[in-house]
């Protein structure tokens, strides 16, 4: 057989199962396994002891009966819960063991799987538990800070207990030595709405049983698709825990009216072959020729064959499963321009019928792969009118303002290019060539993926002094966040966060490095420039929540309510925002972006003008009036308000 065959329709006429008991199901009485393995020839259930690998602690091993569909089936009575077990097929006379692709519940480092009692993890008032976020949002009321897990409290400065854990993103009254506000006081006095979690699904590359010795990854290493990662959990040996502590995290966010964003890595996995689901049913997780070579256009070596329907059922089960089970209120699809407009679409529609409010955005880079059938539309970024329902990361945004990603030295729109006002001006109004609505456009300068911008504007202007890099650095900010569209930063950002190495270098791809790089250093907030910056980055955050004219729901909108002033001169742009937008509150909105190094004098509309932000102070409050001439100071942003 060749890989060809799980892509035929014959296949998937005979083979597709659409029931919603796949893997395990519990209850005090007995419990249900059925695993979907078309080509098997026999299947067995094995029981164990522990969740470790290499312990030979069998319970028992019980035959699977051949059930509809490609499926196997098999009921043991008496209370599993705890028990921990994987399936063993055997195909084309090769036996193969391997861990549940839908378990819920794992031993360390996610190689067997457990048999568990999700309501036995549900933290005090669960039930209660409601998402800060309402169906009557749009996404673009959303400010989104991007997180990695032990990032938030590694640093000794954090003060916060819980380093490197779930239950250390939820402790409060944490600060610095010298009594800055740390964790999440830090991010709920910042203003955002979404905490957006680098992944926090089982990834392979961090060594779950040595949580003694310091380990570092981002997690973009799938295992299992869904349950928590081991390493942020304070026992990772106990399957049971890493749920209660993740549904924890989430319930405390809540409580401090922030939403949970999971990064979802569902593009490729750790292992091809060894990949759980790849060993069940040969390769049919993954994209491969006849000759069995996987496609790897994310460089990772294999793509995910999202166009299959058991992978795009997988998929779409598993999104689901997060939002019901952990109250997860947004995705952000890493790498989507590798699965299909169709799956995409059908997360969205399943997802939503769940919770309405769930939000959920992709990292559509159009990139190489084989897919396994004709006429399949990828899920990249120049087929975003074809996923209404989702918005994409603007590359156009973020090249233009922090310069090429991938050309360290060119600078950005703040540090001094010329040239990029037309895409400026695009990208204000949300809606950069790739994107013709505001609410599909995802505007940002950061992530975890490259130099932070701090240190972007350290290599690509280092005629810059300090103080110069700071104000391109709030220009940057200024022009993102008031933007048309969905604020989403890096997280530090505020607070000029920086990954350097030894040899004055910075670091662009931590994925992998010491807390030393990654972790956020918080003491940094005690000297004076930082705490302004973290303070200018609130102020802009807290307009942009008052203004409802900066949050405008669609393009039509845009277009009648947003002017661009023509004929500026090089290095300045400026909008002007009619009101009457009857949500909040009627107004017009001025607001001026200068990157020269000099001072520039225009001509306001008519009118006596509130100055609510400037190049040093940011906020919602008048500073001063302006009529008639104004003076724009050098490198700096300027918004008023009528
Ligand atoms: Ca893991």
């Amino acid at each position: 057989m060749t890989p060809k065959v799980y892509s035929t329709q014959e296949f998937e006429a005979e083979y597709t199962y659409n029931g919603a008991d796949l893997g395990m199901t519990w209850s005090p009485e007995k419990t249900f396994f059925r695993l979907w393995s078309p080509l098997a020839q026999s299947a067995k259930l094995r029981l164990y002891k522990s969740g470790n690998i290499g312990e030979k602690d069998i319970i028992e091993e019980i035959n699977m009966t051949k059930d509809v569909c490609g499926t196997w089936v098999a009921e043991v009575f008496g209370d599993l819960n705890g028990v921990y077990y994987t399936f063993c097929v055997v195909i084309e006379g090769e036996e193969r063991e391997a861990a549940d692709p839908y378990a819920k519940a794992a031993g360390a480092n996610g190689c067997r799987s457990m048999v568990i009692d999700l309501d036995s993890t549900d933290p005090e008032g669960w039930e209660k538990d409601e998402s800060p976020w309402s169906e009557n949002k749009s996404v673009t009321d959303a400010v989104i800070y991007e997180l990695h897990v032990r990032d938030l409290s590694s640093d000794e400065s954090s003060g916060i207990e819980h380093k490197g854990k779930f239950l250390g993103v939820i402790e409060e009254g944490t600060k610095t030595p010298g009594g800055k506000p740390t964790g999440i006081d830090h991010i709920k006095d910042l203003g955002v709405t979404h905490v957006h979690f680098l992944p926090s699904f089982d990834y392979g590359s961090v060594d779950e049983t040595r949580p003694d010795i310091p380990q570092f990854n981002w997690g973009y290493d799938p295992m299992n698709f869904n349950i928590p990662e081991g390493s942020y959990a304070t026992d990772a040996e106990n399957g049971a825990v890493r749920i209660r502590e993740m549904k924890q995290m989430v319930q405390g966010l809540h409580k401090n009216g922030l939403c949970a964003v999971m990064d979802v890595v569902y593009n490729h996995v750790y292992h091809t072959e060894e990949f759980c689901f790849n060993c069940l049913v040969p390769g049919y997780f993954s994209r491969e020729d006849e000759n069995w070579n996987y496609s790897a256009g994310s460089g990772c070596g294999n793509d995910t064959a999202s166009e299959r329907s058991m992978v795009r059922k997988f998929i779409v089960d598993s999104v689901k499963y997060w939002a019901d089970e952990y109250h997860i209120d947004g995705f952000r699809f890493d790498l989507s321009g590798l699965l299909d407009v169709v799956t995409i679409n059908e997360v969205i529609v399943e997802v939503h019928k769940i919770r309405p409010s769930v939000i959920v955005y992709c990292e559509g880079w159009d990139m190489p792969t084989e897919v396994t059938k004709p006429g399949v539309e990828l899920a990249h970024q120049y087929n975003s009118a074809k996923m209404p329902g989702s918005a994409f990361f603007s590359d156009t945004m973020r090249d233009m303002l922090y310069g090429g990603a991938f050309k360290k030295e060119e600078k950005g729109f703040a540090a001094g290019k010329k040239g990029l006002e037309p895409l400026l001006r695009d990208c204000f109004l949300g809606m950069p060539s790739w994107c013709k609505n505001p609410f599909q456009s995802i505007n940002y300068v950061s992530c975890h993926d490259g130099l932070t911008l701090f240190d972007k504007l350290a290599v690509s202007a280092p005629e810059a002094d300090f103080g110069e890099r700071i104000r391109m650095n709030k220009l940057t900010a200024a022009v993102y966040i008031l933007s048309q569209g969905v604020p989403f930063m890096q997280a530090g950002e505020e607070m000029l966060r920086s990954k350097p190495l030894p040899d004055g270098s910075f670091e662009h791809n931590s994925y992998n490095k010491p807390d030393s790089v990654n972790g956020i250093k918080w003491n940094d907030l005690e000297k004076p420039e930082y705490q302004k910056t973290f303070d200018y980055y609130k102020g802009l955050i807290r307009f942009r929540k008052n203004h409802g004219a900066l949050r405008l729901r669609n393009a039509e909108e845009v277009r009648s309510h947003v002017t661009v002033i023509d004929g500026m001169e090089e290095g300045l742009a400026a909008f002007h925002i009619w009101g009457n937008i009857n949500r909040e509150k009627a107004e017009a909105i001025y607001v001026i972006f200068n990157a020269n190094s000099e001072e520039k004098e225009i001509k306001l509309p008519v009118g006596r003008w509130n100055v609510c932000i400037d190049d040093e102070n940011s906020g919602d409050e008048a500073l001063y009036h302006a009529e008639g001439d104004f003076k724009i100071p050098p490198i700096s942003a300027v918004v008023m308000v009528k």
